[in-house]
């Protein structure tokens, strides 16, 4: 059986204080030693994403800044990048011009300094370029009544924008989400022993989750909110961030040669 894996990074994959995975290694390694793919989806921009990827000595392909674009590694020749983002450069001058005109009240990363973005992530400082290194997505912090917040994404709509709300911030972006990109490779991978699992701890990960065949719904803050239907199996983990990936992940397995052996034996 192939796993198909699609996986949010920060607070999931990732701490979401510190970044660290290394409460997930087992599971990465037990996951690297099958017939398997690892694609991060994240709200972490391309440069971001190829630069954990290089840290983890791995290439494969993935999703960033929400479910705007899907890239393969310069290895996969044969395959074409796929775009389901707006460029932001088209759109972000709209967004300022209305801020302007009204008393929505929020700040994102085209007003911040990579300092700036580094004190309020905890990245660090050449991480926090990378993260500013945009090309879809405008993250914010909304600083004013969620109300208006309503009327600001009303706006966004008619700019054919979106608000989609993650770990930290709400991302302004097109309207595309995380399960744009998993549906298009799930469409790819028509062999019917394909198992895909996605595994997410924010409501922008629900499209995502609800797309897969095993959903993991790490704990956090927000987890609460997530509330999917679609997959055979949801887990809701017990540990937060990659303590909780790491179990739901060996569960996972386990599952998967328990049903391979009572379909062979
Ligand atoms: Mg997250």
């Amino acid at each position: 059986m192939t796993l198909l894996v699609f996986t949010d990074l920060d607070g999931s994959l990732m701490e979401h204080e510190s970044y660290s995975i290394t409460p997930a290694e087992p599971a990465l390694e037990a996951l690297a030693g099958r017939d398997s793919l690892l694609i991060f989806n994240s709200s972490k921009t391309a440069a971001e994403i190829r630069a954990l990827q290089e840290q983890l000595s791995f290439t494969a392909p993935y999703v960033c800044e929400n479910g705007a674009a899907l890239e393969f590694p310069a290895s996969d020749s044969d395959q074409q990048n796929q775009c389901f983002g707006l460029p932001r450069q088209q759109w972000l001058p709209e967004v300022h011009a209305l801020r302007e005109k009204t008393d929505y009240n929020f700040e994102g990363f085209a007003d911040w300094s990579d300092a700036r973005v580094s004190e309020l992530t905890g990245l660090g400082k050449a991480e926090a370029g990378l993260a500013r290194q945009r090309q879809y997505s405008e993250p914010i912090l909304w600083r004013g009544p969620a109300s208006a917040r309503r009327h600001f994404e009303a706006d966004l709509a008619r700019l054919g924008l979106s608000l989609l709300e993650g770990g930290r911030f709400f991302s302004i972006q097109g309207q595309h989400d995380k399960s744009n990109a998993m549906r298009w490779m799930q469409q790819q991978c028509t062999d019917a022993e394909t198992l895909t699992v996605a595994l997410g701890d924010s409501p922008n990960d629900s499209a995502m989750l609800a797309a897969a065949d095993i959903a993991v719904i790490i704990k956090s803050a927000k987890s609460d909110q997530i509330q999917i239907q679609g997959p055979q199996k949801i887990i809701r983990s017990n540990r937060p961030g990659p303590a909780g990936w790491k179990d739901a992940m060996m569960d996972i397995l386990q599952f998967v040669d328990s049903s391979v052996e009572n379909k062979h034996g």
